[in-house]
């Protein structure tokens, strides 16, 4: 008796559903590719119910004709491959036709669409794999696909979902990295209503870059360059002094996709041999460009890993590149925007209304200028003079950058001469708009006067600071910036407060800290978070042993975070900068900033109205 059946076509793309969409995030990153790859220049992403419940994907791109708005959605259905030769040389995102196959039969799928020279557009809907309903439609041209209840029919999915926040994060991660490999289009993302980033779409990565993960890390960031036979490598690398507690800030694309590959990693790395702490790890923004042919995408569903026909070549113009950009660096090479183009990718006011939530796409402004926030220890760390091979032992490990050169370039290898290296493109300034508020002054050194429309604003200075702080910290999510001192301070915290401390280590390193036992009483604190004044340090630590004692982990995290922010922000009795006052009063005005992390409100508004009745103009 025959025991082996043929499973229906439903049941085989469950299947195959469950290698291309993982989670909602996995629809995210197809529907994203596919309107890349037909050509869009601005594309919008929205989520709800950490995307599970609600992903659409709007995008300006081709569109399709009637017939293939329906087979779109079949097993293999791809405009993007005709025959096995096109394989060898991919240069589409897309070209497996498994995508919407996948999607559709694991959710309801509603798709609007009109090419640009058609007079009407085409209407379908599809769900659980069959197409329900399908017509003509008036619709503007480009793509609409809305996808809802991802796994509505296979529960044993729905159960491995996690939170509708890890779920919505993981999506908002899955379109950054799409828009970051193609900052010629222009990417919004919208979560719950409000906007996670905005990609301006000018071609240049510096700005994606600067939208994606934010400025604090833009500042950072030295650009590479380099080319060995055949492979181009180009974008930017941190600078050793920035190290970070994990790989999440390692991006590679290959031909605009983002790739995972530990070779490329491993080169990376071995670039910053000896001059990172133990532990920390670079980050990088790097654009691998070869011919199609010489990488195979056909490895994986989820195209997320490639072979290269000669994993050498793309490793060594990757180390060279990175090698060379670290050689070069003089520690103020930094992505730099001009102030209106900051402030042309600021989120917008309107989709924002809680900044403490803010996600990776936040752009943090920070009162201080780049180079009063870089940090003296890192100003002056040693340039690097004494030739050495990567492979001689350091002569100082684990220190900042010294006594290292590259080692003789492979024959084919070029990078750009150090001068052009030193001049980080930056993007164009676009015209200045006026500014919606003016500052008028300030009084009793507290208080800011703005006036905005037929408003005074009075707004405390120290508090709306300490907010913007704080928001910028949390939202550099799990690991802060952090410095380390020129002179590591010793420091004895009492019995009590030590063994509160050796509790805590894994926290307060995530957050900037570096602490060791020295001797039974005291320790010695190497780093503290990049905004807070190294003075502040035994102030600081102990106002956060204080609050560890108290709370939770949550509580903790926040409170250490309240602490810095309150230390790093400008104080009452101190003279105030106006170009700073004018921040904080457009960041006020905005609505971005009400109140301060301990919920005091950060300004009181006088209406014009008031003011007249007060001086008997009105009745
Ligand atoms: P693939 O991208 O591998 O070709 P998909 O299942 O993702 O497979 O998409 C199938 C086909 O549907 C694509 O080849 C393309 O022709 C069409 N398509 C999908 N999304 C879009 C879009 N946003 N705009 C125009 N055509 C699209
Ligand atoms: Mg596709």
């Amino acid at each position: 008796m025959a025991v082996i059946n043929i499973l229906s076509p439903l049941v085989a793309d469950m299947i195959a559903a469950g290698e291309v969409v993982e989670r909602p995030g996995s629809v995210v990153k197809e529907l994203l590719e596919n309107a890349v790859d037909a050509g869009a220049r601005s594309v919008t992403v929205e989520l709800r119910g950490g995307g599970a419940t609600y992903i659409r994907v709007t995008d300006d791109g081709c569109g399709m004709a009637p017939d293939d708005a329906g087979n779109c959605f079949l097993r293999h259905a791809t405009s993007k491959l005709h025959d096995e030769r096109g394989l060898e040389a991919i240069t589409t995102m897309g070209f497996r036709g498994e995508a919407l196959a996948a999607i559709s039969a694991v959710s309801r799928v509603e798709l609007y669409t009109r090419r640009p020279e058609d007079d009407e557009g085409t209407y379908v809907s599809v769900a659980g794999g069959e197409i329900q309903d399908m017509h003509a439609a008036g619709c503007p041209k480009g793509t609409v696909f809305t996808v809802r209840d991802i796994f509505y029919n296979t529960p044993a999915r729905l159960k491995f979902m996690k939170s509708d926040r890890a779920e919505g994060s993981f999506c908002v991660q899955q379109a950054a990295r799409v828009a970051l490999g193609r900052p010629d289009v222009s990417v919004r993302c919208v979560k719950d209503g409000k906007e996670e980033f905005f990609t301006p779409g000018d071609g240049r990565p510096e700005s994606a870059l600067y939208a994606l993960l934010g400025r604090e890390t833009a500042l950072t960031m030295l650009p590479a360059e380099g080319e060995n036979e055949g492979v181009a490598v180009a974008g930017f690398i941190s600078s050793p002094a920035a190290g970070r507690g994990n790989r999440a800030t390692q991006f590679f694309f290959v031909n605009g996709r983002s790739i995972r590959s530990q070779s490329l990693q491993a080169a990376l790395e071995q670039a910053y041999k000896n001059t990172l702490m133990v532990g920390k790890f670079p980050a990088c923004v790097l654009y691998i460009t070869l011919s199609p042919g010489a990488v195979d995408v056909n490895v994986h569903p989820t195209k997320n890993e490639v072979k290269f026909s000669s994993e050498k070549r793309v490793f060594d113009a990757v180390y060279y590149s990175c090698l060379s950009a670290l050689e070069g660096e003089r520690g103020t090479l930094q992505v730099r925007l001009s102030p209106s183009t900051e402030k042309k990718l600021a989120p917008q006011p309107a989709v924002r209304e809680a900044p403490a939530d803010s996600g990776p796409g936040q752009m943090a402004m920070d009162l201080r200028s780049p180079a009063i926030s870089y940090g003296t220890a890192r100003r002056s760390a040693p340039a690097y003079p004494a030739p050495r091979r990567p492979s001689a032992p350091p002569a100082r490990p684990q220190q900042a950058p010294a006594g290292r050169q590259a080692p003789p370039r492979p024959a084919g290898m070029t990078v750009p001469p150090r001068e052009k290296q030193a001049a980080a493109p930056m993007p164009e300034a676009p015209a200045q708009e006026p500014a919606p508020v003016r500052v008028a002054g300030e009084v009793l050194r507290t208080y800011i006067v703005a006036e905005q429309g037929d408003k005074i604003l009075l707004i405390d200075k120290h508090a709306a600071h300490e907010r913007m702080v704080f928001d910028r910290l949390k939202a550099q999510g799990r690991e802060v910036m952090s410095q380390a001192l020129l002179t590591p301070q010793t420091w004895r915290p009492g019995p009590e407060a030590m063994d509160i401390l050796a509790e805590n280590g894994a926290l307060l390193t995530e957050l900037g800290f570096e602490l060791e036992p020295f001797g039974d009483e005291d320790m010695i604190v190497r780093a503290v978070p990049e905004d807070l004044d190294p003075a502040e340090t035994a102030s600081a630590l102990e106002e956060i042993c204080e609050k560890l004692q108290k709370g939770g982990r949550d509580l903790a995290r926040d409170g250490i975070l309240q602490t810095v922010a309150c230390k790093a922000a400008i104080k009452a009795g101190w003279d105030t900068d106006p170009m700073e006052m004018q921040v904080l009063a457009e960041k006020v005005a905005s609505g971005q900033i009400k109140y301060c992390p301990h919920g005091r409100p950060v300004a009181v508004t006088l209406t014009k109205k008031e003011l007249d009745r007060q001086f008997g103009r009105i009745l």
